[in-house]
């Protein structure tokens, strides 16, 4: 390919690209496979690396992040970015749709929106393309953060249709609360503190220097406000709608996510119903926002010196109850991390009746000055735990005594250690802490690590009661006969997990390694080690050095890799592992080749011998690349029964082989 072919090349595919991210994450409507994207992706990658001039900075590439920002700037916003004025009154909302009544020459049409609970965010679009996307800050003032910004798939790095050639888009980034669950979840696992809100950590995320990292959170974007000269369109909802042809993401009309209305009453209707309805989102709202709709009469009604006297957000109040803490109970968790928990006089709160609430760690506790028998104020938002926000000193008993955290191990007595830097405590008997010992079984044979069916917690208890397992090694050793004479056990749950235990011999090592529970490995970094070491020895036997060296292991998980391994009874219970026959290596498969190296492939159409995924998994597995449609890099069509008679013209058209099935396994023969 010439320079202008690869540069024609590298439009093709960003424009289909950009298509499919939109038809993905705005839409929810995929029309590619997530294999087809991926390859267009890497194509793209590949020729940007070997183009570097070529490589448009809203490339589709920069979704995936990487980039470093060492220093936020800060620059001046175009449009001052005001914060609306708020009320928790209904009144105070009453008040102010008749004041701008009044003022008004015709009945006021209104746009009533929900108030994302995330952080502002302006973006400016030049000839369609992203700009730059600046945060609130003070308002008038705000930090660049267009990098991490690049990386969220639902705001577009180049925009479509007749759009004005210079803007400024304005809306909310947000953590949807399935994404931040999930972080939550993997810094469970890691033995890592749990994020307390997804706002703070939206906040956080927008932040951080490296943006590979913000773009596997997977943050969102809602859009609400289009500023700028020429807009061709008279009132926000109008804009609101433009924006969407353009290719943002916006409230779904007819999800009531957003509506336009001309009366108090369908004002109040519209808070009514998300009052009820917002726990069902996917997101957190805090509020409603009311804004006329009309650009004329928003700028006749012009600014306060602090909000615009056009708009106003009803917050919805925080769902907030008072209850009595009975007592506060310590969990350990599978790396020994301490929690305290507040057991609290049972209370309804949003609809579920709450009787738990976490502490967190010995700060938080020592932050509240909580005192035994407390009178303490709980909140809970989305999907998360509820927390204790406050106490009631007013109602304390004179003789109360503080809270004080506990010095030893509720589980086996051993004397607690906080690590410097660490907010947890941890019990550090790792090897004779029933509780740890408990949970690290019942993560060896969770679904991601051994995958063992039938052993619930319940299973796992009573085979460690009875002193039929003391580690996960001798989950190996268990027969029919241990299992099925445990309580309530059938023959036949008994022999499935009997077999579910052999079959767990065949999981591959990156696995087997993660299953191992390794504090701070996770599934990804097991994957990493696996993959860098190859083998169970080699990783045993790197030193600090060696594991600092891999890629993204860093300092925090290289030590405690040590630890693991620097223990003779986990040495001892992976060798009996291996005797067992678990995969402690890497499998490479043995027909594997480059043969294939640089050439690419489509295949069409109905194959004899092999299926369409074999054949796609003989060409990766050989050096080959698979891409979905014919173009002149196209090296080789792999050509099937009833192939498309469009592709087989446009692969003449272009020159490009065609070969049939039995030539194709010919050459990799
Ligand atoms: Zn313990």
């Amino acid at each position: 390919m010439d320079k202008s072919e690869i540069k024609a090349r590298i439009e093709e595919l960003s424009a289909s690209l950009r298509q499919h991210n939109y038809d993905y994450y705005v839409l929810s409507a995929p029309t590619i496979s997530d294999f087809d994207f991926d390859q267009s992706l890497k194509e793209l990658e590949k020729l940007e690396t070997e183009h570097p001039e070529l490589a448009g900075e809203n490339s589709p590439t920069k979704r995936v992040g990487g980039d470093i920002t060492k220093k936020f700037d800060t620059v001046a916003h175009e449009y001052p970015m005001l914060s609306l004025s708020n009320s928790y009154s209904r009144e105070e909302i009453v008040e102010w749709e008749n004041r701008i009544h009044k003022l008004s020459p015709t009945t006021p049409t209104y746009v009533c929106e929900l108030k994302y609970d995330g952080v502002a965010i302006g973006i400016r679009y030049e000839d369609g393309k992203l700009k730059e996307a600046v945060t609130r800050g003070d308002g008038s003032k705000g930090e660049v953060v267009t990098t991490n910004v690049r990386t969220i798939k639902t705001i577009p790095l180049q925009i479509k249709g007749d759009f004005p050639a210079k803007f400024e888009i304005r809306g909310e980034i947000f953590f949807p609360l399935e994404n931040f669950n999930r972080l939550n979840e993997m810094r469970e696992e890691l033995g890592e503190d749990l994020y307390a809100n997804p706002r703070n950590t939206a906040s956080g995320t927008l932040k951080l220097h490296n943006s590979a990292i913000v773009a596997e959170r997977g943050l969102d974007c809602y859009l609400y406000g289009v500023y700028g000269e020429n807009l061709a369109a008279p009132s926000h909802s109008e804009a609101v709608k433009k924006a969407g042809e353009w290719g943002f993401k916006i409230p779904d009309p007819a999800k009531n996510r957003i509506t336009t209305c001309t009366s108090i009453d369908e004002i109040m209707t519209f808070i009514d119903f998300w009052d009820k309805e917002r726990s069902k989102l996917p997101f957190e709202i805090d509020g409603i926002v009311i804004k006329v709709d009309n650009y004329i009469q928003q700028d006749d009604l012009g600014f306060t010196a602090k909000s615009p006297r056009w708009a106003i957000a009803y917050k919805f109040k925080a769902e907030r109850v008072e209850t009595t803490l009975n007592e506060v109970t310590y969990q350990v968790g599978r790396t020994g991390a301490i929690t305290p928990v507040a057991n609290l006089e049972p209370v309804l709160l949003a609809g579920t009746t709450v009787k738990r609430a976490s502490l967190h760690n010995a700060d938080q506790i020592a932050k509240l000055n909580l005192h035994e028998h407390d009178s303490v104020y709980v909140e809970k938002g989305g999907e998360i735990i509820p927390k204790i926000i406050g106490v009631n000193e007013d109602k304390r008993q004179p003789d109360a005594n503080p809270v004080i955290f506990i010095n030893n191990c509720p589980e086996c007595n051993t004397e607690l250690v906080r690590k410097e830097g660490e907010a947890k405590h941890h019990c550090p008997n790792f090897v004779g802490c029933a509780t740890q010992i408990k949970s690290r079984i019942e993560h060896f044979i969770s679904r991601k690590a051994m995958d063992i069916d039938g052993l619930g917690p319940e299973t796992i208890d009573l085979l460690f009661k009875q002193g039929l397992i003391e580690n996960y090694a001798d989950l190996y050793l268990l027969t029919f006969h241990d299992i099925v004479e445990l309580e309530r056990m059938a023959d036949k749950s008994a022999n499935n997990a009997i077999k579910s235990i052999t079959d767990s011999k065949n999981i591959p090592f990156e696995s087997v390694l993660f299953a191992l529970g390794i504090r701070f490995v996770g599934e990804t970094v097991a994957k990493i080690l696996a993959k860098h070491f190859k083998n169970i020895d080699a990783l045993i036997a790197a030193n600090l050095e060696e594991l600092i060296n891999v890629e993204e292991i860093g300092d925090k998980i290289a030590q405690s890799i040590i630890l693991f391994f620097e223990s003779e009874t986990n040495r001892d219970i992976i060798a009996r592992l291996k005797e067992y026959g678990l995969s402690f290596e890497m499998i490479v498969a043995e027909d594997a080749s480059d043969v294939l190296a640089n050439n690419t492939f489509v295949i069409s159409g109905v194959f004899e011998k092999v299926s369409r995924k074999e054949l796609k998994e003989l060409i990766e597995k050989n050096g080959g690349k698979n891409t979905g449609s014919i173009s002149a890099k196209t090296s080789y069509l792999v050509a099937g029964e009833n192939m498309g008679p469009a592709k087989l013209a446009k692969a003449t058209d272009l020159g490009v082989n065609i070969i049939s099935e039995d030539e194709f396994l010919a050459m990799i023969s």
